[in-house]
């Protein structure tokens, strides 16, 4: 090679500039944590502030790497909201916690592209490990081991798993000659959006909300007829979507009774419990998923209540050979020893992308950090806070509570009327102390109080009440 022809090498950060501007952010984020209780909850900003302030061109040489932390505090904190506030109580919760952050940089650090065994051994071998780990921790059935016919898989999202759980599903139907744009997929009026987007992405002809009862849980018989007509129909039924622990009141879908629907139908149940699943930890919960021997497959995000930031959805199955069979794909650059052999998992044949993450370093050092009765103390405290929230609007005749409240979340609204709940909604949120969702149930309006980020203490939860009790 002629040397002089080469252009210069690349030039990076050095290793100790490196060392010093991390050093220095995580003490940044260390103060972040310390002092985010005294900021307001949610961003006050107007749209295209922040993009005002970024220069119209990138920059063409590089800059100090100073002037990229001053510009965290000065351009990028006014436009964040700040879902680590121990008074946030919107939504659902999006925990970060000290493991957690730790391993994501450590992920970040090695680099790795996870999508065969071979592409890194260990970021495979500890996330289906992990992922056994959690079928005792949570009293899953033991048959969607890795070690048994079952198996789980690390995904982005919710969203992810439903959306793969809907095309394993479609695929296996389409092999028995049925027409996609006749397939029907239930789920309850109450189920997340993440669903019927699902089935839209994944061709399915029809998708049908079958109504919920009092107590905001789908109703068997309701599927049953609703199943019975699209056949009679000429349609194809093949998915059913149950949920436990809706978005909006964290409602439960009897599983048996669905379950046993799927099975005498042979249609495929997915279980989405994003949220409550976590809850499973605890065993006082897991009646409210009994019958999960008739799932097909099963989703719950750690990323929203198990201290694991950002993302870290599980999705399991309970038999992995249609999964696999459904999305396997073989270039020949994939082509390696390790998977011919048939004796390791090679995880791009689980979900939609090729590349994956070390996301499974973050999963395993929380339950290792936290212990499972570390998490398991995690939950119960949130959901004492929040029985506790209930028991004072159920008893202050100002207030209805409009579902059952089984977790660590509580819905009301004002008793007076409508616009008096709207305006508690907005007079709460205009404080900017604390952060909470106004929605809707059966047309009307209502306020949800989810309790759950990491921080959150007894004395935050009555701040709220106080701000409540005032405003309302
Ligand atoms: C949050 C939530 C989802 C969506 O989760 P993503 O990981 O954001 O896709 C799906 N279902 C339920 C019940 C949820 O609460």
């Amino acid at each position: 090679m002629n040397k002089e022809n080469l252009p210069e090498p690349p030039k990076h950060l050095s290793t100790q500039e490196f060392r010093d501007h991390g050093h220095a952010l995580i003490d940044w984020i260390a103060d972040y944590w310390e002092r985010v209780e005294e900021l307001p909850v949610t961003s006050q900003i107007a749209p295209g502030t922040i993009r005002d302030q970024l220069p119209a061109k990138a920059p063409e040489f590089g800059e100090p790497f100073q002037n990229l932390i001053e510009d965290l505090d000065s351009i990028v904190m006014p436009g964040i909201t700040h879902w680590q506030h121990p008074s946030w109580f919107a939504f659902f919760p999006a925990n970060a916690s000290p493991p957690s952050v730790l391993a994501e940089l450590v992920s970040a650090g090695l680099g790795v592209q996870g999508m065969l065994w071979s592409t890194s051994p260990a970021a495979t071998e500890i996330e289906s490990h992990v992922l056994d780990w959690l079928v005792d921790l949570l009293a899953l059935p033991s048959s969607w081991k890795t070690t048994e016919q079952g198996g789980g898989v690390l995904q982005m999202s919710a969203s992810d798993s439903t959306l793969t759980a809907l095309v394993v599903a479609r695929h296996q139907a389409a092999q028995q000659g049925i027409d996609p744009s006749s397939m029907v997929a239930y789920a309850s009026t109450q189920t997340h959006s993440s669903i019927q987007k699902g089935a839209n992405v994944a061709g399915y002809g029809h998708i049908r909300l079958i109504e919920v009862n009092e107590e905001q849980g789908m109703r068997s018989d309701a599927l049953s007829v609703a199943i019975d007509q699209d056949r009679a129909d000429g349609l194809n039924p093949v998915f059913v979507a149950a949920t436990v622990g809706t978005t909006g009141t964290t409602g439960v879908d009897p599983i048996r009774a669905v379950g046993e629907i799927c099975q005498e139908q042979d249609l495929w149940l997915h279980i989405d419990a994003a949220y409550a699943g976590n809850a499973m930890i605890c065993p006082e919960f897991r009646f409210h998923q009994d019958g999960l021997e008739l799932a097909d497959s099963y989703t719950f995000n750690p990323h929203k209540w198990l201290m694991v930031n950002f993302d870290c959805s599980v999705f399991y199955v309970a038999d992995r050979a249609p999964l696999i069979d459904c999305l396997s794909i073989l270039p020949p650059y994939l082509k390696n020893e390790a998977s011919e052999s048939g004796a390791v998992i090679d995880y791009r044949d689980w979900h939609v992308p090729l590349g994956r993450r070390f996301r499974a370093l973050k999963l395993w050092w929380v339950i290792r950090s936290y212990g499972a009765d570390g998490l398991r103390s995690m939950i119960r405290y949130h959901v004492a806070l929040t029985q506790e929230l209930a028991s004072r609007l159920d008893t202050d005749p100002r207030f209805e509570i409009v579902a059952p409240h089984p977790f660590a979340l509580v819905c009301f609204r004002c008793t007076e009327s409508d616009e008096a709940t709207s305006r508690l909604i907005n007079a709460v949120s205009d404080t900017g102390n604390v952060a909470w969702t106004g929605s809707e149930l059966d047309g009307r309006p209502m306020i949800r109080v989810s309790i759950g980020q990491r921080a959150t203490e007894q004395r935050h939860v009555e701040g709220l009440w106080d701000l409540i009790d005032e405003l309302a």
